[in-house]
């Protein structure tokens, strides 16, 4: 837990987050500004910045409950697919500085563009 980390706080319930999935050491809610409806974060319960820094547990944890939530996001907004992604340091616009998994449902509809894209 870091004091000043929101995703800590969050955790912690000391603000509110709607949550939609907890294991003993994984938490998943719903992202406060949605790239689209059902954008949902998935957080190590222990505080880490970087991807590189989780413990395996940790890691397992985070990556199972994102293997268990896709398929549940997708039907939850009736989605037709998913973006799965990490922004892994401020480098690449990482703005919480707390690991978290971004599962972002994707739509027929929306034009099905990739997020490979990088701005140079
Ligand atoms: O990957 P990155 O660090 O840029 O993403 C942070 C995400 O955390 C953003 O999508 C932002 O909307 C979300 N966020 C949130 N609740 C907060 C602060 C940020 O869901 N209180």
């Amino acid at each position: 837990m870091s004091d000043d980390c929101i995703f800590c706080s969050i955790i912690s319930g000391d603000i509110p987050g709607r949550v939609v999935a907890e294991t003993d050491d994984a938490l998943a809610f719903l992202d406060a500004n949605p790239l689209a409806p059902g954008h949902a974060l998935v957080v190590p319960k222990a505080h880490t910045e970087r991807l590189a820094d989780l413990g395996a547990d940790e890691s397992r944890a985070v990556f199972d409950l994102v293997h268990d939530l896709v398929p549940d996001v997708e039907a939850a907004v009736d989605a037709d697919g998913l973006n799965v992604g990490i922004n892994d340091g401020e480098a690449a616009g990482q703005e919480v500085p707390h690991v978290h998994v971004h599962l972002v449902p994707r739509f027929e509809s929306d034009g099905g563009s990739p997020i490979h894209a990088v701005a140079g």
